[in-house]
């Protein structure tokens, strides 16, 4: 137990939550969902941006044993309801500190008052059934947790209290986390990265947590300056950071810890955050899938390349089939992962192997002394006339180009073959002829994009991610 009055959570206005009152708060809240019938079993869905009601609703529904059901507050209304259909959950939340989460309430005739009111929550109720209770209460499913919908819909993850729990204790450990610690919530703590591995491993480690509601580049340097000692967050993140730092320092007189994830860190990209704020960029690697935590590079020696290190203690990997050049998928066992998909058997037993291990889908070579290497996903793989083309690949060239301020690059068939399409966004007065010549002179024929296409902006997921299948249907439309 941290001591009471130590600060658990400081919201973006300032207000801070101590240890103390967090556990009351909690209390209350698990007191007033229980009287709107929330119960073993149920779900408890919140529609939320960056506050202390993440914690608090996380904890309360785990105190009933019911499931916390996430949702970033900045999905559309379509988007929303389609997960609110298949978590059919008996409590809808909806923060109304956040103008997008207010605005989804005021569609679903959400209703303000009484203790969940003076909690900040407007609540909708819907008829449910309560799903069937572990027999160990560690086992118990504590939350379902949507997957960030870049290669296709969501998939809602379950994930047991002991799959959190683990989660939050290994990411506690790789950044050193303690009572003095401050650690920035940048991105969005509806994603799992920031749930997990930020808010509920910085409170199992007696942290306080600085909840940004919503991210920007301002805030962010803000709460650098008042103290953040501990910043994650994914690559866009860093690369938005820099281009409105140009060049200059960042105040952030605590600042001890870097880290990114969620997405591949280019590994120029990773030379310039390192150089401007003087200290190593770690990179993790997880997935919704498993809770999130697989590798991290805080555990090794520090490096250079956009390696994402080796594999927590705890958990077992194995390669499927590995290719002559040891590029294989990787398969992963372990206390975070995921108990299967919520209601999609059929995409539970794809995903997980007869004995436990979870199929990541994604490719990876290990090195001698286990540091794993992200080739890409086996979705995104391209064999471009027999030869395998890593989109990541192309992407590190792509970004390395003077001028290339973001790409994606992905595969189109052609016939019986594939080919190469690469987007980009330029900086003014870049062309795009001096993009190919770049890639002429650094990329092997198959491997060069058959169209390079620069586009104004890249369409994002809500966790940071570039939605490749956006970019190829604007282009065929
Ligand atoms: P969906 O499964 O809905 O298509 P998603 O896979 O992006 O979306 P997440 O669970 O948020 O949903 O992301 C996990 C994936 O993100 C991993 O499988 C991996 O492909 C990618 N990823 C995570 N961390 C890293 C990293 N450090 N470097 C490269 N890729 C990463
Ligand atoms: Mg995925």
């Amino acid at each position: 137990m941290h001591p009471a009055t130590d600060p658990a959570l400081i919201e973006a206005d300032g207000q801070i939550l101590s240890y103390g009152a967090l556990r009351d708060t909690v209390a209350e809240a698990a007191a007033a969902l229980r009287v709107l019938g929330v119960g073993p079993g149920e779900r408890v869905m919140l529609v939320a941006e960056n506050s202390a009601a993440v914690a608090i609703i996380a904890l309360a529904t785990a105190r009933l044993r019911a499931w916390f059901v996430p949702v970033n507050a900045r999905l559309t209304g379509p988007e929303l309801a389609a997960l609110q259909a298949h978590a059919a959950p008996r409590v809808t939340l909806y923060t109304t500190t956040s103008p997008a989460a207010r605005a989804h309430a005021g569609e679903s005739g959400a209703q303000i008052g009484g203790r969940l009111g003076a909690l900040g929550l407007a609540a909708s109720l819907a008829p449910s059934r309560p799903e069937p209770v572990a027999d160990s209460p560690a086992e118990q499913v504590a939350a379902l947790v949507y997957t960030s919908g870049t290669t296709g819909q969501p998939k809602g993850v379950m994930l047991s209290h002991n799959a959190l729990i683990w989660n939050a204790k290994i990411a506690a450990e790789m950044r050193g986390l303690g009572p003095g610690d401050q650690l920035l919530l940048a991105i969005p703590a509806t994603h799992i990265m920031a749930l997990a591995t930020g808010l509920l491993a910085g409170l199992q480690a007696g942290a306080s947590v600085r909840l940004m509601a919503r991210f920007s580049v301002e805030g962010l340097l803000e709460g650098l300056a008042q103290g953040a000692s501990v910043l994650s967050v994914v690559p866009q993140v860093y690369r938005q950071l820099l281009a409105q730092l140009a060049g200059s320092k960042p105040v952030a007189p605590r600042l001890r810890q870097l880290g990114c994830g969620g997405a591949p860190l280019d590994p120029a990209l990773k030379a310039r955050v390192e150089a401007v704020f003087g200290l190593p960029l770690h990179n993790g690697y997880g997935m919704t899938e498993a809770g999130p935590g697989i590798a991290s590079t805080t555990q090794g020696p520090r490096r250079a390349d956009g390696s994402v290190g080796h594999p927590f203690a705890g958990l077992e990997v194995r390669l499927d089939r590995a290719d002559a050049t040891g590029v294989g998928e990787l398969l992963v066992r372990g206390p975070g992962v995921m108990r299967g998909y919520y209601r999609a058997p059929d995409l539970t037993a794809e995903a997980m192997t007869d004995d436990g291990f979870l199929r990541t889908g994604d490719l990876v070579r290990q090195e001698e002394d286990g540091a794993l290497h992200l080739v890409g996903r086996a979705k995104e793989l391209i064999i471009r006339s027999g030869f395998n083309v890593y989109p990541v690949e192309v992407e590190a060239v792509l970004l390395a180009c003077p001028g290339v301020l973001q790409a994606a690059v992905t595969g189109r068939p052609v016939g019986d073959n594939e080919e190469v399409l690469a987007f980009v966004t330029l900086a003014p007065g870049t062309g795009a002829a001096s993009v190919s010549d770049w890639l002429t002179a650094r990329l092997a024929a198959y491997k060069r994009p058959q169209h390079l296409v620069v586009v104004e902006a890249m369409p994002m997921t809500a966790a940071g991610k570039i939605r490749k299948a956006e970019l190829v249907a604007a282009l065929a439309g």
